[in-house]
């Protein structure tokens, strides 16, 4: 399979090629064509037609509505092939592959019943004036995504950047960019104008660089890492450019003395082996009360030496990372983590087996300041913390660059319920890792970003609010 560009309503492939491996074997599974600069204008260029014409504005909002519901009926009628090709372009499990594409379709049934709903207000001022908001798109909206849940990442911009009434251009992940086609060719298979969205596929540094640079480009919906997310607000400053960034974490759980030990090692397995801990909300640390950790350290362990090892296709427990160098990369920082003193209660070093696998990792015996404490892995490993009173592990939760999401497990509802409201985190989970849903808003503090996916709240990232002031001669 190759993945091509969809520009204006139809498919191109013209552009260099690099590989695209499947991780779980490390080979060769298809092709990326990389969007040149002029491909790029060409995306934006229909995108600013689509968004001139006002194809998606002018109709009353219920069309939104219903291209949208289309649109998740279509992505559900492609998820059997796009989730095979989604395992194995990223190694992970069927399963989950199949979870994205639902998740996909739900953003879309999600965003699209919130089409015909986006109101303004009036405002009162006296009698000599009437005076009313209107809620507008930006015009063309560019979205960087990253490899690690490519489909789902998209599909939750695109259709609140839709429902809002944007044109997009979407750059798929240079490691992932194959389902991202599949799911493409669905949207278009429904009454979607030529323009709306348009896909291209490339790398960060010619690509990813020309998109978020072209002056047609209005707004700009970044999730990846700090140092791009950095690159790209640089770009959007020369020409205030408004940005959502939704970037890396090192987030953490509190376990308090009377938390459900069963609880908060099944919330681990999901925090941080789901995606082969390649997820930005991942539970990287877990600071845990002192009459707990040891106990509690034990289980984990051997939870995480249980766990299957697999290739995706065979809806493993634990699946390979997404590349060599990632591979590479996750062994160092476990490598750093020993030589700075920590224990690794298990794992710490690759699999040995074909493609790019890591043993799931528990370090204990970890201090605040080192590295493995406050840099993002994105590979399945924990470190754990005992603390000795809640405001120390408040402290230790809190004392990272990062504040993306944040977790607290225990019974008591004044103490967990306290904790949850000191940790600065976008969102807190309580007893169990993950929760939420398409329907809650989700984005960091700090170093993990601003602005906010998910819920209603993302609506107001694309959209922009225009006040109408009128003087009445009465
Ligand atoms: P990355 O920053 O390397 O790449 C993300 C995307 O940005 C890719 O599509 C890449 O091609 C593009 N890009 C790279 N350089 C660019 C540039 N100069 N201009 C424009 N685009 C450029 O991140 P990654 O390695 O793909 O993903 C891992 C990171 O993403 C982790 O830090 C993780 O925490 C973060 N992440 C955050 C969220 C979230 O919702 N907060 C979700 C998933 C991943």
């Amino acid at each position: 399979m190759i993945a091509q560009h969809f520009i204006n309503g139809a498919w191109s492939d013209i552009g260099d090629r690099i590989a695209v491996e499947d991780p779980g074997t490390g080979e060769p599974i298809g092709e990326v064509v990389l969007a040149d600069p002029t491909c790029v204008d060409k995306a934006v260029v229909a995108a600013d037609a689509c968004a001139q014409r006002g194809e998606l504005t002018r109709s009353r909002p219920a069309y939104r509505l219903s291209l949208m519901l289309q649109m998740a009926a279509a992505i559900r009628a492609v998820t059997e092939e796009g989730a095979e090709v989604l395992c194995r372009e990223s190694g992970k499990p069927l399963r989950d592959a199949r979870g994205e594409f639902e998740e996909a379709a739900r953003y879309f049934e999600y965003y699209g019943g919130m089409a015909d709903k986006l109101e303004g207000r009036s405002i009162p001022l006296g009698e000599d004036y009437f005076d009313w908001t209107m809620r507008e798109p930006h015009g063309v909206s560019a979205h960087i995504v990253p490899w690690n849940f490519p489909v789902g990442i998209a599909a939750r911009s695109l259709a609140a950047g839709l429902a809002a009434g944007n044109c997009v251009v979407l750059k798929s992940p240079e490691l992932t960019p194959l389902a991202l086609c599949i799911l493409v060719k669905a949207l278009a298979s429904t009454d979607l104008p030529a323009g709306a969205i348009n896909l291209i596929s490339g790398d960060g540094a010619m690509t990813g660089a020309a998109l978020v640079r072209h002056p047609l480009v209005q707004h700009i919906v970044f999730t990846g890492s700090v140092p791009t997310g950095r690159a790209i607000l640089r770009a959007a400053a020369e020409r205030i450019v408004p940005c959502v960034m939704e970037l890396g974490g090192k987030s953490a759980a509190v376990v308090h003395a009377d938390a459900d030990i069963d609880t908060v090692v099944a919330s681990v397995e999901s925090g941080v082996f789901f995606n082969a801990g390649q997820v930005c909300s991942a539970m990287a640390r877990l600071i845990v009360h002192e009459s707990l950790h040891d106990r509690l350290a034990d289980a984990i362990a051997a939870r995480a030496e249980a766990l299957e090892i697999g290739h995706g296709l065979d809806d493993p427990d634990l699946s390979a990372l997404i590349s060599g160098p990632q591979l590479e990369r996750v062994e160092q920082h476990c490598a750093g983590a020993i030589a700075e003193g920590a224990k690794a209660l298990t794992g710490g070093q690759r699999v040995m087996r074909a493609g790019y696998f890591m043993q799931p990792t528990v370090f204990t015996e970890v201090a605040p300041s080192m590295r493995v404490a406050n840099d993002e892995i994105f590979g399945p490993a924990i470190s754990l913390m005992p603390f000795s009173d809640s405001a120390q592990a408040i402290a230790l939760a809190n004392g990272t660059d990062y504040g993306l999401v944040a977790g607290v497990f225990g019974q008591d509802i004044n103490r967990t319920l306290d904790t949850a409201r000191q940790l600065e985190a976008g969102q807190v989970f309580v007893n169990e890792w993950f929760a939420g849903g398409v329907e809650t808003p989700f984005g960091g503090t700090g170093q993990s970003g601003y602005g906010r996916e998910k819920g209603l709240e993302a609506l107001d990232n694309h959209l922009r609010t225009r006040n109408i002031a009128v003087r009445l001669n009465r």
